[in-house]
């Protein structure tokens, strides 16, 4: 068989048709209201109690802590005013034993962490004062206040036990205050809606905070009586509460659960093999075909398929070819911005350890077609998520009457930031989509940091919220 006979029924799966592109884009926005009106859904629509968002003339300092990506990160945020700020930060390993272990002994980790953190930087935390903390905690919660939340679901190879249906700011606070750590959690944030505040604070209003990263997500400002299932008082309580005119709530959309009921999102033989091998199957649905934690994967699962069917490596696999998550994301990613097909060939045998005498120059070109099909619609879903986002809020249009100022998505995550051609192939879809015209009122730009700065930011404006009360 020959190249073009073996991949072209595959295709279908991944290099998606204009129709599949808004078809997916009505679903999404279907599932979205279904969120708002409803508690329970897949796409949860979460209110972050977050109202209104930070204009850059913000000042304090802050403690913000980070898990859910690669690392646990502990940060002291220092914000300036003038959309300007410093951080200081430690990574801090997450094993695999306190991902899969009681939640009581992460959580402790975590205290500890902070603890080591503040002895290394010097800090003083004797006063009376407790340092107030931000939590940046990127997992699906159902939040009930900006410092309250039940966590639904783990994501990401998180699975720690007893920690589903109860507060995870308790959890951090109960170790805090076993272990004597003078620090108050005052505020629960998710990645997303992070992303979205740090933006705001860097370079204006965001519409939209996304995360394309080991999993992904994205957070928007709605009004917030569209948040129906709030219930009449709860709104009327967030309006009156706000920073600002309070009448906006930052909604994490927990969009990575989208189609989760297979209705529409192009699933292949290669993502079922994966899903089923998951420690979440049958969830995650669209997270699973467009993050960084599993499009290595889904390549892995094509390549082997291709050597089982004595089509590539002569029939060979490798030991890292056999192993489940053998390799990861930086691998597409090189392979995407490899030069040369001998550039290609240097990182099949160095990252998936085949031996050289068994790669053809046909083999080389069907590891990029792997990698490019899994990318581009990786890329394209990307966009698809943008674009409901911007349809559900009315933004493909100037409503403002006055000079069309557009809208600006703040985006973070391993996946915007080292892909070649996401950002470009994100553009394509919002074309497609939305046509032209609306698609060039869509700003988008890298926004680093916006786990640490937004879980400040957040911690502020719980902080004030706290003082107003007292
Ligand atoms: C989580 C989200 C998070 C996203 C990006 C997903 O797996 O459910 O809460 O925002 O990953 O980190
Ligand atoms: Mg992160």
């Amino acid at each position: 068989m020959t190249l073009p006979e073996i991949t072209s029924q595959f295709e279908p799966y991944f290099l998606l048709s204009d129709e599949k592109l808004k078809d997916v884009v009505d679903h999404f926005r279907q599932e979205m209201e279904g969120g708002l009106a409803e508690f329970g859904k897949d796409v949860a629509m979460i209110p972050s109690f977050v109202t209104g968002v930070p204009d850059g003339s913000e000042q304090g300092t802050f403690l913000a802590l980070d898990l859910g990506g690669t690392n646990l990160r502990v940060c002291e945020v220092r914000l300036f005013g003038e959309h300007k700020f410093e951080i200081k930060q430690q990574k801090y390993k997450v094993s695999d034993e306190l991902k899969e272990g009681q939640a009581r002994v992460l959580f402790d980790y975590i205290a500890d962490s902070v603890d080591a953190f503040l002895t290394d930087i010097g800090s003083d935390i004797s006063s009376n004062e407790p340092m107030h903390l931000g939590f940046t905690f990127s997992f699906p919660v159902e939040q009930t206040a900006i410092d309250a939340g039940k966590l639904l679901t783990w994501t990401k190879g998180f699975n720690a036990k007893n920690a589903i249906g109860h507060d995870v700011v308790k959890l951090l606070q109960d170790a805090f205050d076993k272990k004597h750590i003078h620090v108050r959690c005052s505020a629960l944030v998710n990645d997303t809606v992070g992303t979205l505040l740090s933006r705001s604070y860097q370079s204006g209003p965001a519409l939209i905070g996304a995360i394309f990263g080991t999993g992904t997500n994205g957070a928007y400002i709605d009004k917030t009586r569209t948040v129906t299932k709030l219930g009449k008082e709860k709104i009327a309580e967030a309006e009156q509460g706000g920073q600002h005119a309070g009448e906006f709530m930052v909604v994490n959309t927990e969009w990575g659960a989208f189609d989760n009921g297979r209705k529409c999102l192009p699933i292949s033989a290669f993502d079922n093999k994966l899903d089923r091998e998951s420690i979440n199957p049958r969830k995650q649905a669209f997270e699973k075909l467009v993050s960084g934690m599993y499009i290595g994967e889904i390549v892995r699962n094509m390549l082997l398929h291709f050597i089982d069917s004595s089509v590539l490596f002569d029939g060979y696999s490798s030991n890292i070819l056999n192993t489940h998550y053998g390799f990861d994301a930086a691998f597409v990613s090189g392979v995407e911005g490899a030069k040369s097909s001998d550039e290609v060939k240097k990182l099949i045998i160095k990252m998936l350890g085949v031996n050289p005498k068994h790669i053809s120059e046909g083999d080389i070109e069907t590891v990029q077609w792997a990698t490019r099909v899994v990318a581009e619609r990786a890329c394209k879903l990307a966009g698809c998520a943008i674009a409901a986002v911007v349809l559900h809020t009315g933004n493909d249009k100037n409503t403002e009457g006055e000079e069309d100022q557009g809208v600006d998505v703040g985006i973070d995550g391993s996946l915007a930031e080292f892909l070649p051609g996401f950002f470009d192939r994100v553009r394509e879809a919002l074309v497609v989509v939305l046509g032209k015209e609306s698609s060039d009122r869509i700003k988008m730009g890298l926004a680093k940091d916006g786990s640490g700065v937004g879980a400040a930011l957040t911690a502020l404006q719980a902080k004030k919220a706290m003082e107003k009360r007292t």
